[in-house]
């Protein structure tokens, strides 16, 4: 990895919020500040441009690269945001030329589940790993994977979009237009959706409500979250059995439910894999919790195209 030599300002662009922080050289990333993911593009540029002079100004040093993870496929360049669902005004939206206007100094873009594979790699459970598989389960399923050192790229800067292997005949519609994909079997809104017609509530709930609920021992709640794990163990047991990574990691908000969702991972992952895969791979919960993308987007920029 090439000497820092001083901070790096990440941004991680999500599908409803805009995130920085400054990425000191000894290694500490210091979260500051966020602002709505919302179009159109230009005005967004504009609110993007404001915020990383507020990130930079609160910098003990020189800010000398700029990371930034975001959610879609990137163009073969990765100069520019080119498919994400949730973020159509940001498509084709020349980026990274944009930013350059902005910053002086290293620029790189990353896929948010790159960048999210990477942090893990460097500070988490993928140090050590020779062929890494990182699921980070919210909103969507994103998936990255990094091999001797390097995020796997053979489409649109990533490994395609594992988060929609098909994990159910006849399953419910996705949002990529497929159906019985994982990602919207195991989507925190529909989860969240799940359990608040289980309960018969009327009022708005989020997946951190459920989980909540779980823990609580409500009888509503565990199902819910039971079988989000066996989906994902399903869909990680395809991925692993086509991959052969060494190592999986599960981060994002549902790997936050802790042993009441990976137990079910576990379990259904151990009943569909192949014994070949699961004799030679581990399976670990992430480490570095909600701030895994933006300290990835540090080390896009501090590790890409070194090759
Ligand atoms: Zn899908």
């Amino acid at each position: 990895m090439k000497d820092p030599n001083g901070a790096v300002l990440c941004i991680d662009i999500g599908g409803t919020s805009t995130k920085a922080g400054i990425f000191e050289p000894w290694g500490e990333l210091k979260p500051l500040g966020s602002i709505p993911s919302r179009g159109p593009a230009a005005s967004f540029a504009g609110a993007l441009e404001t915020l990383m002079t507020e990130a930079a100004a609160a910098a003990d040093g020189p800010v000398i690269r700029l990371g930034v993870a975001v959610a879609g496929f990137l163009d073969e360049a990765r100069d520019r945001m080119i498919y994400n669902s949730n973020l159509p005004w940001l498509e084709d939206f020349p980026l990274r030329a944009r930013l350059a206007q902005h910053f002086d100094g290293p620029i790189e873009l990353e896929v948010d589940s790159n960048a999210a594979a990477l942090a893990e790699y460097y500070r988490g459970s993928g140090q050590g790993s020779s062929r890494f598989l990182c699921l980070t389960v919210g909103t969507g399923l994103g998936v990255g994977m990094i091999v001797h050192g390097h995020p796997l790229r053979f489409a649109y800067g990533c490994m395609g979009d594992p988060g929609h292997v098909i994990v159910q005949p006849n399953g419910p519609l996705c949002t990529c237009g497929g159906h019985g994909c994982a990602e919207i079997l195991v989507s925190a809104p529909r989860l969240a959706e799940e359990y608040r017609r289980a309960k018969g509530i009327a009022e708005e709930c989020s997946l951190r409500d459920v989980i909540e609920a779980a823990r609580g021992g409500d009888k509503a709640a565990i199902p819910v979250l039971e079988h989000a794990g066996e989906w994902l163990g399903i869909a990680t047991a395809s991925l692993a059995n086509t991959f052969y990574p060494d190592r999986i990691a599960f981060a994002g908000g549902l790997a936050e439910a802790g042993d009441l969702v990976m137990h079910s991972v576990e379990r259904a992952f151990d009943y569909a894999a192949g014994t070949f895969t699961k004799k030679n791979v581990q399976l670990e919960r992430a480490r570095l919790g909600a701030l895994s993308t933006l300290t990835g987007a540090a080390y896009a920029v501090l590790t890409n195209r070194e090759d």
